[in-house]
């Protein structure tokens, strides 16, 4: 009968069973005015009903740590449909793993019901990979599911305490990040843990524990059954976590980047692409830490800018023309990624408009430029075109007359025009000497990857 316990328990991936421990607010120091105020006044609604509320997950795990949550997590006991019940401006969304959306002024916040853990019935895939969870349970087996101790904290807003199955508060104090339950086994019921260990103990500054770390070599391969739009969305938060330049040298640093990461593989390997992939992450981690705006378009067409390069430099080699061949080589970067990572088609829509505005930064005379500033991805393609300048592979002095033009009054702008015929482009085509070298000069033949000293 005790094994039989044992073993049931020990399945459910948790080895010894933990008494729960209730911190209070000296030990967490999470201060109630801290908590969004949509996240207590759900927590309480649901509590005024008669059901267990409390905010979970890494809502808790951030407070504890000083960090301003970036998305709240509620969980109850009440049922899908009992919270919809409750809130007027709610939706329950997700077929299989159904949640509410509850909707409070801006904010919406996600109510999950405690979930039970895994057992012998769960549906799996041939490589462990769970398939199924949406069978209810209580607030103890909703901890064990969960994958990292400092993610199995629930604070309860009402009472100010935070209850702690796995010793998730001393975890993080002690800046550790470790597994509820076997980090192998864990791992294979889902991969998708492998990339978030990486990205939570670079945000959290956390030390995998060695049990956390060792697997991940070995097993990162396992992130090839993950259905594509789940890694993107991965990859996003991984790259809009605000660390993301810290997040690849953890995954470097274990070779880890080739499972894990095979878009950044190729890319990484080139000098120049290096630098400027490590130039685009920087100042992503700089904007998303001063809450600026961050645009994943922008970033995809960075991470793949020189797999595009390259594949169109091998095109026109093989003697296609350069425009057909930079068209062809776009498209094929997006579909080997997009396959991969389900890049959505709005996004690479953006991404190309972006690539295909390069080339014409290199048009400084006539019409072109003042063209050229009132389109509608000007910005992001200039922000493109000053990274490329930054990294070696485009002149700086190209970046440096747009920042003038762009700055510049109309009388002055013609000031700055170049003499037409006189371009800076070395790959002229015969075309550049049309009736109207605006058309010439919109065409889109990108620059030579070092057509400039
Ligand atoms: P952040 O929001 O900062 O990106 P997070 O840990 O809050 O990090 P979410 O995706 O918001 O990540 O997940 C909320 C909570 O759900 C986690 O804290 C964790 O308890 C649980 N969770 C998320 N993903 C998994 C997973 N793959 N396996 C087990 N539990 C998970
Ligand atoms: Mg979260």
């Amino acid at each position: 009968m005790i094994r039989k316990l044992l073993r049931r328990v020990f399945k459910r991936g948790e080895p010894t069973p933990h008494p729960v421990e209730t911190i209070g607010p000296d030990q967490h120091g999470i201060r109630p005015e801290q908590v969004l105020p949509g996240a207590r006044r759900t927590c309480e609604t649901l509590q005024q009903a008669g059901f267990k509320a409390y905010v979970v997950g890494g809502a808790v795990r951030d407070l504890i740590a000083g960090i301003t949550p970036k998305d709240y997590d509620i969980a109850t006991d009440a049922t899908p449909d009992q919270v919809r019940g409750l809130f007027r401006r709610s939706r329950i969304i997700g077929r299989r793993f159904q949640i509410v959306h509850v909707m409070q002024g801006a904010e919406t916040l996600e109510v999950s019901t405690f979930r039970a853990a895994h057992d012998e019935d769960t549906l799996k895939d041939e490589h462990g990979r769970v398939l199924r969870d949406n069978v209810w349970g209580n607030m103890e087996e909703d901890a064990a599911r969960r994958d990292f101790t400092v993610n199995a904290l629930y604070y309860d807003p009402a009472r100010g305490q935070v209850f702690d199955y796995h010793h998730g508060v001393r975890d993080l104090q002690r800046k550790t990040l470790r597994m509820i339950g076997d980090p192998r086994a864990r791992y294979r019921e889902d991969p998708v843990r492998m990339l978030r260990a990486v990205r939570l103990s670079a945000k959290l500054d956390l030390r995998m524990d060695p049990t956390v770390q060792a697997p991940i070599r070995e097993m990162a391969e396992l992130i090839e059954n993950v259905p594509a739009a789940r890694l993107f969305d991965e990859m996003l938060k991984l790259l809009f976590s605000g660390h993301a330049v810290e997040c690849l040298r953890r995954l470097r640093a274990d070779g880890l980047h080739h499972g894990l990461l095979p878009l950044l593989d190729v890319i990484l390997e080139q000098p120049l692409g290096e630098r400027f992939v490590m130039l685009a992450l920087t100042d992503t981690d700089r904007r998303v830490q001063e809450g600026k705006r961050t645009s994943p378009s922008f970033l995809f067409a960075t991470l793949l800018w020189h797999e595009v390069l390259a594949n169109w430099e091998t095109r026109k080699k093989n003697g296609q023309l350069p425009v057909p061949a930079m068209h062809a080589a776009m498209d094929e970067v997006l579909d080997t990624q997009g396959e991969k990572l389900a890049i959505t088609r709005r996004i690479a829509g953006d991404i190309k408009d972006i690539w295909l505005l390069q080339p014409r930064f290199e048009k400084r005379g006539g019409r072109a430029p003042f063209r050229l500033v009132e389109q509608a991805r000007f910005r992001a393609a200039w922000d493109f075109l000053r990274l490329r300048a930054e990294s070696g592979e485009a002149p700086q002095e190209l970046a440096d007359w747009w920042a003038q033009f762009e700055q510049a009054g109309n009388a002055e702008r013609e000031a700055l025009l170049k003499p037409e015929t006189a371009g800076p482009k070395k790959r002229r085509r015969r075309r550049s000497n049309a009736k109207n070298p605006a058309d010439a000069a919109e065409s889109a033949v990108p620059p030579a990857p070092t057509s400039e000293p």
